[in-house]
């Protein structure tokens, strides 16, 4: 029994019963993955006793001398990986992150350009239910509903018109290679700031598998838990010149004591990601998604854009006779887990949408390869037959679904995931 089990046994057996279903099924949320254990030690360290606002050899409370050395060494690691003149790796999460760059290089009422939610930007890039919407003025680019392909000189046009001082490039559902020198030399061309939200890419891009912003935009920000399998937290990268701005609007501007349990952490995954069977794990992520996407594609899934350059596919199911929610709520009973997103031009609503999205981060962290993705799109076919099928009912929709939950379990005890205990 654990510390945790004695003192806590309702927490407890919910963390057991979460790592059960991390086990068991098939997890295809891109933004998630399988932190090693040495992540999840450092993240459950004696670190998190400690208050320390301020930075290295500038704090406000005494007692930093290995809080000093810890934070050195995460900034030390993701400058060697990344190469950025200057990095902050105090912020919270990615969201924060966006926020302490609006708050370093825009004032409230600014002219801000962002993809839009609806084409796979994320919240924070100028969305209306949030602050960078609300405070800001957001104008909002969108992809070729046609091609699925962002349209640069689109882009370049709006940009020309609006004159933002902010233009943010970076994803949570685009499946195609982001051109940063292009958003660079945009915002060259108009005067705007340009920053790359790499939060979904960031360990592709760590390990070279696709282009970094680095060098070419003058803002870098990234989340540090999904393909980068670090601990929750994130990180921003700047050139030298916007150091203090960036550094002045995390802490005190917007936030007080770093999380150094989580700044740990990130170095131990930093660490982990300088090396060859990272780069190679980053590789695999990328063939798995192409090799998932060839087979979905086979089986008449409609992949936008063909296919993808990274980590995740967005599928629209309405050639399939399913939307969106329908495919994502049959796949989870059978034990395959996803989420339901709007597709490029979707006639539907964010909450009811025609898509589904699907990354291979996570399972492949847990070692599914080529093979596995054909099994995948396979198990995918049958749901969606099975969900279209009026003639079925529901009690052997349940039974069909179970059932594949059944195999897919016993594909995940051949392929134990990291960071997990199970015994
Ligand atoms: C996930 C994500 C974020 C936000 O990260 P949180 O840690 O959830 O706040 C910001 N930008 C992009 C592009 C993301 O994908």
């Amino acid at each position: 029994m654990s510390v945790l089990d004695q003192v806590d046994p309702d927490v407890s057996s919910i963390i057991a019963a979460e790592q059960r279903r991390q086990h068991a099924k098939i997890r295809l949320i891109p933004s998630e993955n399988y932190v090693s254990h040495a992540v999840l030690e450092a993240t459950g360290s004696i670190l998190t006793n400690k208050y320390s606002e301020g930075y290295t050899g500038d704090r406000y409370y005494e007692g930093q001398q290995q809080i000093d050395k810890i934070e050195q060494l995460a900034i030390d690691r993701a400058r060697s990986l990344f190469g950025a003149e200057h990095i902050n790796v105090q912020p919270y999460s990615g969201s924060p992150a966006n926020q302490a760059v609006y708050v370093a290089l825009a004032n409230p009422g600014d002219t801000v350009m962002g993809l839009s939610l609806a084409h796979g930007g994320h919240l924070t890039h100028g969305a209306g239910v949030s602050i960078s919407g609300l405070h800001y003025k957001a104008v909002q680019y969108g992809v070729n509903e046609s091609t699925g392909y962002l349209d640069y000189d689109e882009i370049e046009r709006l940009a020309t018109e609006c004159q933002p001082k902010l233009i943010f490039c970076g994803t949570t559902a685009y499946p195609r290679v982001l051109d940063f020198e292009r958003f660079a030399a945009i915002g060259k061309k108009v005067g705007a700031f340009v920053i790359a939200d790499i939060a979904h890419i960031s360990g592709l891009v760590a390990a070279g598998v696709h282009p970094s912003p680095v060098g070419h935009v003058d803002v870098v920000t990234t989340t540090t838990h999904k393909s980068l399998r670090g601990p929750r937290g994130g990180m921003i990268m700047c050139r030298a010149q916007f150091a203090d701005a960036i550094d002045k609007a995390v802490f005190p501007g917007l936030q007080g004591g770093p999380h150094n349990h989580t700044t740990a952490a990130l170095a131990v995954a930093l660490k982990e990601a300088d090396t060859a069977e990272f780069r190679a794990y980053a590789q695999a992520i990328v063939d798995n998604a192409k090799a998932l996407g060839q087979a979905l594609v086979e089986r008449g899934f409609g992949v936008v854009s063909g296919g993808t350059d990274n980590h995740l596919l967005l599928v629209d199911m309405t050639n399939k006779g399913v939307t969106g929610n329908q495919m994502s709520k049959a796949l989870d009973a059978a034990g395959i887990v996803c989420n339901y997103n709007l597709v490029p031009g979707d006639p539907r609503s964010a909450r009811r949408p025609s898509g589904i999205r699907l990354g291979t981060p996570s399972i492949t962290s847990r070692g599914f390869g080529g093979d596995q993705m054909i099994q995948l799109a396979d198990w995918m076919d049958e749901i969606a037959q099975i969900r279209a099928d009026e003639s079925i009912d529901r009690d052997s929709r349940r039974e069909a679904y179970r059932r594949v939950a059944g195999e897919v379990r016993d594909l995940c005890d051949r392929f134990p995931a990291p960071g997990l205990d199970i015994a």
